[in-house]
C-alpha cells in the first residue's frame, strides 16, 4: 500500500509513520530527514537547502522530486512506501502521480496552539534523529538519546520564528491538497490532537 502523511508540522507525521512502518512492514520515507542527513552530510544538495529549511521555507520543487523520485525506485518500496512530508505542493503531487500511484492519504489535523506547544517541546536525536517530545516522549536522561546516546538538540526551524513561517506555508501550499486528494477520493481526515498512541490506533485504522 502506497500511503500519503499530510498535516502540519509537528502533528506527529513522523512518529505515527515510524510506528506504522514497523507494523506494515514497508518503508518510512520522509523527506524532511532526507534533507536534514544531506545537510549534515553537506552534499550539493544539503548546501543548497539549509538556509530555506532554517527559516522554514520550502525547498524548491525540483530538487525534492528528483531526490524523491530516486528514493521510490529502490527495491524496498515495491510492496508500498509511507511518504511523510511529501507532497507539500499540488506540482509535487502532480509530478509524483507520473511515477507511482497513491492508495490512501491520511490527513492529521489539530489547531495551532497544539502544534506550537509540540513544536516547543520536541527535542531530536543529532546522531539518529529519534524525535523526543518533552511530555509524552521523553528521553530516560535528560538531553541524552535512549537509542544511542547521542545529544538531543531543538531543530533550528522549532523555533518561534521559524515556526510561524512553517505554519503559513503549510496553510498557503500543502493545505490545498487536501481538497486535492479528497477530489481523487483518496483522504481520511485523522484527529492529530491526542497522545502519539492514540494517534497511531487512528492513523492504523485511517489504512486498514
Ligand atoms: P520536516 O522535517 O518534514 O518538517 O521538513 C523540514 C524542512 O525540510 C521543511 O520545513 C522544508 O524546508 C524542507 N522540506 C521537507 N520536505 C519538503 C518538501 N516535500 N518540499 C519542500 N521542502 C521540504
Amino acid at each position: 500500500m502506497n500511503i500519503v502523511l499530510i498535516g502540519p508540522p509537528g502533528i506527529g507525521k513522523g512518529t505515527a509513520a515510524v510506528k506504522l512502518s514497523k507494523k506494515l512492514n514497508i518503508p518510512h520515507i520522509a523527506t524532511g530527514d532526507m534533507l536534514r542527513e544531506n545537510v549534515a552530510n553537506k552534499t550539493e544538495l544539503g548546501i543548497k537547502a539549509k538556509s530555506l529549511m532554517d527559516k522554514g521555507a520550502l525547498v524548491p520543487d525540483d530538487l525534492v522530486i528528483g531526490m524523491i523520485k530516486e528514493r521510490l525506485q529502490r527495491d524496498d518500496c515495491k510492496n508500498g512506501f509511507i511518504l511523510d512530508g511529501f507532497p507539500r505542493t499540488i506540482n509535487q503531487a502532480e509530478e509524483i502521480a507520473k511515477v507511482v500511484k497513491t492508495d490512501r492519504v491520511v490527513n492529521i489535523q489539530a489547531s495551532d496552539d497544539v502544534i506550537v506547544d509540540r513544536l516547543s517541546k520536541r527535542k531530536v536525536c543529532e546522531q539518529c534523529g529519534f524525535t523526543y517530545h518533552l511530555e509524552y516522549i521523553k528521553p530516560n536522561r535528560e538531553g541524552i538519546c535512549d537509542k544511542c546516546s547521542g545529544m538531543l538538540y531543538q531543530r533550528e526551524d522549532d523555533k518561534p520564528e521559524a515556526v510561524k513561517e512553517r505554519l503559513k506555508v503549510y496553510k498557503e501550499k500543502t493545505e490545498p491538497l487536501i481538497n486535492y486528494y479528497k477530489e481523487k477520493g483518496l483522504i481520511v481526515a485523522v484527529d492529530g490532537s491526542g497522545t502519539p498512541e492514540e494517534e497511531f490506533e487512528l492513523v492504523l485504522k485511517a489504512v486498514s
